[in-house]
């Protein structure tokens, strides 16, 4: 039989009531942000990522990858939440914070699996160089055939 929310608030842990369980982790929780002196402070988002400079880098970024996340591939459409991410992070390199050739979009689950320690650079090789690629292996292949010094 399913239970009513009101049913399991009259359940008892260790002889204390769920509601006094919930009023004790509210209270502890106020104890640890009055520690921290983050109590009453509203998480708010650094100037950085509020300043038109970064949209404006950030959204560069994310019409190059077509909104897709460059590792996985996953979309919003698939339900995944988008990040702009610096590969070579913002706190040791800050010349690059604004740099488009250093932001790669991840989806939520890549990025929180990245650490700050990873600088894996996960965009896909641009046309421009797999052309390149490309001309080098015809050269290579031309020298190769003695039709070319
Ligand atoms: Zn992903």
């Amino acid at each position: 039989m399913k239970k009513k929310w009101r049913d399991l608030t009259q359940v008892e842990i260790d002889g204390l009531s769920l509601k006094a369980h919930r009023a004790y982790r509210r209270w502890k929780s106020k104890q640890r942000k009055r520690a921290a002196g983050t109590l009453n402070k509203k998480r708010t988002i650094p100037a950085f990522y509020r300043s038109p400079e970064w949209l404006r880098a950030r959204y560069e970024a994310l019409k190059r990858s077509r909104g897709h996340c460059e590792c996985c591939g996953a979309s919003p459409a698939d339900g995944a939440r988008m990040n702009v991410d610096h590969i070579k992070p913002r706190h040791k390199f800050p010349d690059l914070a604004l740099d488009i050739d250093n932001l790669q979009v991840l989806c939520n689950r890549c990025n929180a699996g990245k650490g700050g320690w990873d600088q894996t650079d996960w965009r896909p090789p641009s046309a421009e160089m797999a052309e390149r690629e490309l001309d080098l292996a015809m050269l290579h292949d031309l020298r190769a055939r003695g039709l070319l010094n």
